[in-house]
């Protein structure tokens, strides 16, 4: 496997899914969307994983690591908490949400959208996957370290 990216993005890790329910203006219906602070932690990762991509020569309007490409990736989660308590949230949802991040935008994004980082184009191109959560910490975060796993 070869090394591609590595980076540390300062900030509280935020669960994807923790869903808030909220009322549409117009029809009043209830939709459930992402709380504000998942989509604030989303766009801190993906600002953070693009700045890195530029810094390594590696940013364009394309992803990093091409569709046909298997990824590897490592996270480690630095929580303010203990561990093991609720509150600092679960550990897979705190993976989907970074796993998106990195992701390539679609055909729907705008051409700056903030919301994916393209380090490759598809979640689906990731096989192999060891995260964790460490605590407590002053230091929150989380390390990003990415592989590609067909070299
Ligand atoms: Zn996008």
């Amino acid at each position: 496997m070869i090394e591609v990216l590595t980076l540390f993005v300062p900030g509280r890790p935020r669960t994807k899914g923790s869903l808030t329910p909220m009322v549409t203006p117009g029809t009043g219906r209830v939709r459930l969307t992402d709380s504000d602070d998942s989509k604030h932690w989303r766009r801190v990762v993906t600002a953070a994983v693009r700045k890195e991509r530029e810094r390594i020569g590696q940013y364009g309007p394309r992803p990093m690591l091409h569709r046909r490409v298997p990824v590897a990736l490592a996270l480690t989660f630095l929580v303010p908490g203990d561990p093991i308590d609720h509150e600092m949230g679960d550990l897979d949802k705190f993976e989907r949400n970074v796993l998106d991040a990195l992701s390539g935008c679609d055909d729907t994004c705008g051409r700056f959208c903030g919301k994916h980082a393209g380090l490759y184009a598809d979640d689906a191109q990731v096989i192999k996957l060891l995260s964790e959560k460490m605590g407590p910490r002053a230091d929150v975060g989380v390390v990003i370290q990415a592989w590609r796993a067909d070299q």
